[in-house]
């Protein structure tokens, strides 16, 4: 029996070797040392070049950055799941593991010595890691100062009518979206899909802000979204592995924008108002009308906010000014809010406040709401218009919406053969099978079977193909505007709606789009006068049927038809004399007018022609 007892206590040193903690407890004496001194020599760097901004942007956020944590997304990006979120929860799984061991020990007292010792080293070690792969973006020069904008203290007139023309923005990109049961917009292929849809509108906001080009992210999905609900987190950046993650229990509306703020991260701006803004401008300039929408309405809201935090009566006047349909969307997210709040939200949003402190952020999690002062800046720096002209090209490339099943099998058991050394052999066959398994499919092959899709009774089934068929673009248009001339309302609904997410990419609709301007229906003539709003220059052959429908009977046709004539711009001159005829009526005035402004390419504040 003896002898038993002494070979398991022998076997008990072998055991704790395998604890996880010993593996931090083997520092040397010196290492807290090292340690502070990594910790002290960090915060100094940090506050030496938070006073060089413009080396940090030069030498960091341009140069080493996009190199080093920049590419770490294109690597991560191949896993349908956020490799950080699972290292994380490894990591906290070993650790309660370890100590709930090292708690029922004996001989605490040296191993908890020992741990406390390997503390500071491992900290300073992850702390140092975090500047190098992204952190030291919070030292680089404001986004305003790059992108020229002169961003000062808003007035309140200048914030309610910036919130004005955010409201009406997400009023008109809110008409058409897919719902739900309930009313609230729908992201027709899916959250998963809309996921990886997010990139396409960055590749459209670095033409305007080549900074903004990078290594093509991919959002992904928390599996822990729920803890991160009651924490009020709606989406994480995570500098180690360069993957920006989102939190699926949001509702539809705001997804979009959420995947944006943080693709904007991983491009390298830390700032919450920057990501703010960007992400807007992302979604603003992105090809799909639902990113569109979440785009307009988050920055409304930031604007009605911040205009109702001065001005309680003209806050509200603009919430009056908002359509049904984004009325519901809000109160979608006011409930998504009001579900998870909680101590839990509260704690995190301190924790966060002091986060954003110590990287120098002096407003903490105020923060977020200066993307007003951008989005003025923006105004003051475009004056004829919030937006500047909308580059319209159909999303992103068929593969990136999503891989097929065999694609996320091997991809997953690849990372699962990376955890466990004895799966190294699933995880050759996983990487020889990934090129195989992840290639696109031919595009053109699919046109017919979308068609039959998009006229399905089914919502869910015709705006899946809806979106599909606006990402392919051009293959798309001759049956669309085949569908135009059918003698079924129904039919001409869905092509002059699919037809209007198309932007310049349905160009070769033009002429059926301007003979639809007389279409006994009203909604299709709206339908098509939006279409080709949405084309910009590409519409003009439409300019004779557009000053036509400047006399609709009906109004929104007559104001489409006028916002599309802007949107052609100078080679709508013709259109001028019609336009200010059309100005002395009340209802169309203000579209007339920001047209004329856009066709002659006045400034804001200049008269435009009254004769
Ligand atoms: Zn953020």
């Amino acid at each position: 029996m003896g002898s038993i007892e002494v070979g398991s206590e022998a076997l008990r040193p072998t055991r704790t070797e395998l604890d996880g903690l010993e593996i931090l407890s083997r520092v040397r004496p010196g290492a807290p040392i090292v340690g502070l001194l990594l910790v002290v020599g960090g915060l100094g760097l940090q506050w030496v070049l938070a006073r060089s901004p413009e080396l940090v942007e030069r030498v960091f956020a341009r140069g080493l950055y996009p190199l080093l944590g920049g590419r770490l997304g294109c690597l991560t990006r191949l896993l349908p799941i956020s490799l950080g979120e699972c290292i994380v929860l490894v990591l906290a799984g070993w650790l309660a593991v370890a100590f709930w061991r090292l708690a029922r020990a004996r001989e605490r007292r040296p191993r908890l010595r020992r741990l406390r010792r390997a503390a500071l080293p491992v900290a300073a070690a992850l702390y140092l890691a975090f500047l190098l792969l992204w952190g030291l973006n919070y030292q680089r020069q404001p986004f305003a100062v790059s992108a020229r904008l002169d961003v000062r203290p808003s007035r309140i007139d200048e914030l309610a009518a910036l919130g004005a023309i955010l409201v009406d923005e997400a009023n008109q990109a809110r008409e058409g979206l897919p719902e739900d049961g309930a009313g609230i917009m729908r992201l027709a292929d899916g959250r998963l899909h809309a996921l990886a849809r997010t990139e396409a509108g960055f590749r459209e906001a670095a033409s305007l802000y080549p900074v903004l080009a990078g290594c093509p992210a991919r959002p992904k999905p928390l599996l822990t979204s729920i803890v991160f609900s009651w924490l009020g987190v709606t989406g994480i950046y995570f500098p180690f592995t360069g993957e920006p993650n989102v939190n699926m229990t949001l509702p539809d509306p705001e997804l979009p924008f959420a995947a944006a703020h943080e693709i904007v991260h991983q491009r390298g701006f830390a700032r919450e108002d920057e990501a703010n803004y960007l992400g807007y401008l992302a979604c603003r300039l992105h090809p799909d009308p639902d990113f569109r929408y979440s785009g307009h309405l988050a920055a409304s809201v930031y604007a009605v906010n911040a205009l109702t935090a001065l001005d309680r009566a003209a806050g509200e006047r603009l919430e009056a000014r908002r359509s049904s349909g984004v009325r519901r969307d809000l109160a979608a997210l006011l409930a998504w809010a009001e579900r998870y709040r909680g101590p839990a939200e509260r704690i995190s949003q301190r924790v966060n406040d002091a986060y954003l402190r110590s990287q120098g952020e002096a407003q903490g999690v105020r923060s977020y709401g200066r993307v007003v002062d951008l989005l003025l800046a923006e105004r003051r720096a475009r004056p004829s218009s919030v937006c500047p002209p909308r580059p319209w090209t159909p999303s992103s490339a068929q593969g990136e919406v999503g891989h097929d099943l065999v694609c996320r099998v091997s991809v997953t058991l690849l990372a699962v053969s990376m955890l466990a050394r004895r799966l190294i052999l699933v995880g050759v066959v996983a990487v020889l099978g990934l090129p195989l398994a992840c290639r696109g499919r031919p595009p053109e092959a699919e046109v017919p079977g979308l068609i039959a899709d998009l006229q399905n009774p089914d919502p869910a089934v015709s705006g899946k193909a809806n979106l599909a068929l606006i990402r392919l673009g051009e293959p798309a248009v001759p049956q669309l505007a085949e569908m135009l001339k059918s003698g079924d309302v129904r039919l001409r609904t869905l092509a002059v709606t699919a037809l209007w997410g198309f932007g310049e990419k349905g160009r070769a609709a033009v002429p059926t789009l301007a003979a639809t301007l007389g279409d006994p229906v009203d909604s299709v003539r709206v339908g098509a006068a939006m279409a080709l709003e949405n084309m910009g220059p590409h519409a003009k052959d439409a300019v004779p049927d557009l000053v036509r429908s400047l006399k609709d009977r009906d109004g929104k046709v007559r104001q489409w038809s006028a916002k599309a004539l802007g949107s052609i711009g100078p080679a709508a001159e013709k259109a001028v004399p019609a336009l200010v005829q059309a100005a002395k009526s009340e209802g169309i005035r203000p579209a007339a007018e920001e047209a004329i402004r856009k066709i002659r390419v006045l400034r804001e504040g200049q008269p435009v022609p009254e004769q």
